[in-house]
C-alpha cells in the first residue's frame, strides 16, 4: 500500500459510540478479548502501538487507539455499533461543535454519516438532526450506519444543501451547522494526486467555489450560533482561503480559537483553525474551522 511505501503507518482509531456503550465497558470487553490496555496516552509517541496494545487518545476522550494493522470489521464491537471506525481527525468537527442535548442542527453534507452519528451521540439522541446529502447511494449506506449506531434523532433528506431554504419553519430553531463538503481528498493517505498542475488548479478552484457557496449558505439560518467547516484536504485554497473569503463576506461571524493543546494550526493568518497530518498529529490530512456569530449581530431581534 501507499502507506507502507512511504513508511507512514497511521494508528487504527475506533470511536466509542456512547449511544450503545461506555468507554469503560468497551475497554473491559477488549481486555477480555486479548487486547492490552496501556491507559491514557499523553503524547504523540504513545500512539505508536504494537500488536494488541491500545490506549485512550489524549485529545478525544472517547477515542481508542490501536496498532496500525488492527482490523475491527469482523469484530463484535463494530458489528454491534459500539465502535465507529473513524480517523482521529474526522472526530474533531462534531467534538468541537459540541451541540447541546436537545438542540436542532444541520449536517449539510452528511453521508456516509460518521460525523452525524458522532453528533447524535453528543446530543444523546435528543433534539433534531437534519442531515442532507446529494448522493442517494451514499445516503442509503448512511441509513444502515445510523441504524447500527442506534441513532434516532435524524431526519435524512436526499437534497442539495444549497437548495435548502434557511427561512423554512422547519429550521427556525437550528443553531448549529456541521459542514463537511466534498473536497479534493488530498489529505487522505491512500489517495495520490496524479493530475497535472493546470488540471489541479482548475479542479481546486471549482471545489473552493462550491465550498464557499455551501459555507455562505450555512450561515443564513436565522438562529445560527456556530458552524463548523471541515475538509480532508491539505490545500490552502479549500481551507484557509475559503474561510477567509467567507469571513470577509459575513462580518457578523468570527473564528473561535480551537484546542490550544493541538499541535498543528491553520496556516497564517488563521491560527485559530486546526490542521492535521500524518507527521504532526498521526492522522489523515485534515482542516477544521469553527465560526461563531458575534453576540448582537444579525439575530432576529427581540
Ligand atoms: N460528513 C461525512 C461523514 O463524516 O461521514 C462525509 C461527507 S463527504 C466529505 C461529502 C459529501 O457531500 C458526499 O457524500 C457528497 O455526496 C455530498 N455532497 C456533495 N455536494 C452536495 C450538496 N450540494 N448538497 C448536499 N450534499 C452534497
Amino acid at each position: 500500500s501507499v502507506q507502507k511505501l512511504f513508511g507512514i503507518q497511521l494508528p487504527r482509531y475506533a470511536r466509542v459510540n456512547t449511544l450503545k456503550t461506555t468507554v469503560e465497558d468497551a475497554v473491559d470487553y477488549l481486555k477480555r478479548d486479548g487486547f492490552s490496555y496501556l491507559g491514557h496516552a499523553s503524547s504523540l509517541d504513545d500512539l505508536a502501538l504494537r500488536k494488541k496494545d491500545f490506549v485512550i487518545d489524549m485529545h478525544l476522550p472517547e477515542l481508542l487507539v490501536f496498532s496500525p494493522k488492527t482490523d475491527f470489521h469482523d469484530h463484535f464491537l463494530y458489528k454491534a455499533g459500539h465502535f465507529i471506525l473513524q480517523d482521529k481527525a474526522s472526530c474533531l468537527p462534531a467534538y468541537l461543535l459540541n451541540p447541546p442535548v436537545g438542540s436542532h442542527l444541520i449536517d449539510a453534507c452528511a453521508a456516509p454519516g460518521n460525523k452525524t452519528s458522532h453528533l447524535a451521540a453528543i446530543m444523546k439522541n435528543k433534539g433534531r438532526l437534519f442531515a442532507f446529502d446529494l448522493d442517494a447511494k451514499r445516503l442509503a449506506t448512511m441509513s444502515t450506519l445510523l441504524l447500527r449506531a442506534g441513532v434516532t434523532c435524524q431526519r435524512l433528506a436526499n437534497q442539495d444543501f444549497l437548495t435548502v431554504d434557511p427561512d423554512s419553519q422547519e429550521f427556525k430553531d437550528v443553531e448549529y451547522v456541521l459542514l463537511d463538503p466534498s473536497c479534493s481528498g488530498s489529505g487522505m493517505v491512500c489517495l495520490r494526486d496524479n493530475a497535472s498542475s493546470a488540471d489541479q488548479d482548475a479542479r481546486l478552484a471549482s471545489l473552493a467555489s462550491f465550498q464557499l457557496r455551501c459555507l455562505n449558505h450555512g450561515l443564513k439560518f436565522p438562529r445560527l450560533k456556530r458552524l463548523v467547516y471541515s475538509t480532508c484536504s491539505v490545500h490552502r485554497q479549500e481551507n484557509e482561503e475559503v474561510v477567509a473569503a467567507c469571513l470577509q463576506q459575513n462580518p457578523g461571524f468570527r473564528l473561535v480559537p480551537l484546542l490550544a493543546e493541538w499541535p498543528e494550526r491553520g496556516l497564517e493568518p488563521l491560527p485559530q483553525c486546526l490542521r492535521a497530518s500524518t507527521t504532526k498529529t498521526r492522522t489523515q490530512g485534515f482542516f477544521v474551522a469553527l465560526l461563531e456569530k458575534h453576540s448582537g449581530a444579525g439575530g432576529p431581534g427581540p
